[in-house]
């Protein structure tokens, strides 16, 4: 019996939250949103171009999940979306920095506008974002920003992915400041690495790609959008009250060995 009553507690409940994701039209953007929404959060999704049927599918369960039109490279967008996610809902509590790029390309290919694009997307779009939310999140009881960077930059590398690895590593650089100078409102900001993850952006790298890296994983598998999505639950949800300016991998493995045959 009283097994049964624990079993009826939800591990995280966002029911008074109100969570801002970035990126979220699909991939592992929309599997944050998903996970929020269904333990009860108010979920805004800001993105460059809606998707309706994103967001009926969220709230076919009676969610409240609404999409904000914003591209996070651009300031004076970012500012609009922000603002209007604040007047619908009342408040920000929870802030997801999860829109990314990641095309590949070898260094001497790499033109200006390409690096730009990809540090513009995926580190000043960080900043932005944090700076736009930061009034915001002060107002709330316990402010809270995850960032979704990578395993590739921080711990790894990867030809072809030099600018991205770049912006990745630079994304924990920014938080590890950021937390010190958040902590005095007692908003925390944390980063999740994912490995790899099948998204639609992931399968843009080829079918050969997702076969062998699924083999090289010890855990036999690519990650899911909803593997990230319980990692971010986790650091945004009570149990990490304590945590900030850290990292958890979610790889299923993939960093750890030390040789190939080493699994
Ligand atoms: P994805 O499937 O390509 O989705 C990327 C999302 O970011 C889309 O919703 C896209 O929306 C949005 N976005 C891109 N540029 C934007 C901009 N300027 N303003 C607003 N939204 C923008 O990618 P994903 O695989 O889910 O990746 C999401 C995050 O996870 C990225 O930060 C990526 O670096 C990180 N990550 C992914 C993997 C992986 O294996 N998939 C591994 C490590 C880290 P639009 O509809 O507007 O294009």
């Amino acid at each position: 019996m009283y097994f049964v009553e624990r079993r009826k507690i939800m591990p995280f409940s966002f029911e008074d939250k109100t969570v801002l994701i970035t990126g979220a039209s699909k991939g592992i953007g929309l599997g944050i949103a998903q996970a929020f929404a269904k333990q009860g959060a108010q979920v805004a999704i800001i993105g460059r171009q809606e998707n309706p049927l994103v967001i009926d599918e969220i709230n076919k369960n009676g969610g409240d999940t609404k999409f904000f039109s914003g591209d996070v490279t651009n300031h004076k967008s970012l500012k609009v979306a922000v603002s209007s996610v604040a007047d619908y809902f009342g408040k920000i509590d929870i802030v997801c920095s999860n829109a990314g790029i990641f095309p590949t390309t070898l260094i001497e290919n790499i033109s200006d506008e390409e690096w730009e694009s990809v540090m513009n997307t995926n580190v000043r779009g960080t900043f932005f974002l944090v700076k736009t939310c930061l009034p915001y999140l002060k107002k709330s009881s316990n402010g809270r920003v995850i960032i979704t960077s990578s395993i590739t930059g921080p711990i790894t590398g990867y030809k072809g992915f030099s600018h991205y690895g770049a912006s990745k590593a630079a994304q924990l650089g920014f938080m590890r400041s950021a937390a010190l100078e958040l902590a005095q409102d007692n908003i925390t900001i944390n980063a999740v690495m994912p490995g790899n993850i099948l998204t639609e952006g992931l399968k843009d790298l080829g079918e050969d790609y997702l076969t062998r890296m699924a083999e090289s994983i010890p855990l036999k598998r690519l990650g899911t959008p909803n593997d990230i999505a319980q990692a971010i639950l986790f650091l945004a949800s009570e149990g990490a009250n304590f945590i900030t300016g850290q990292t958890i991998v979610v790889d299923g493995g993939q960093t750890l060995p030390e040789n190939l045959d080493g699994f």
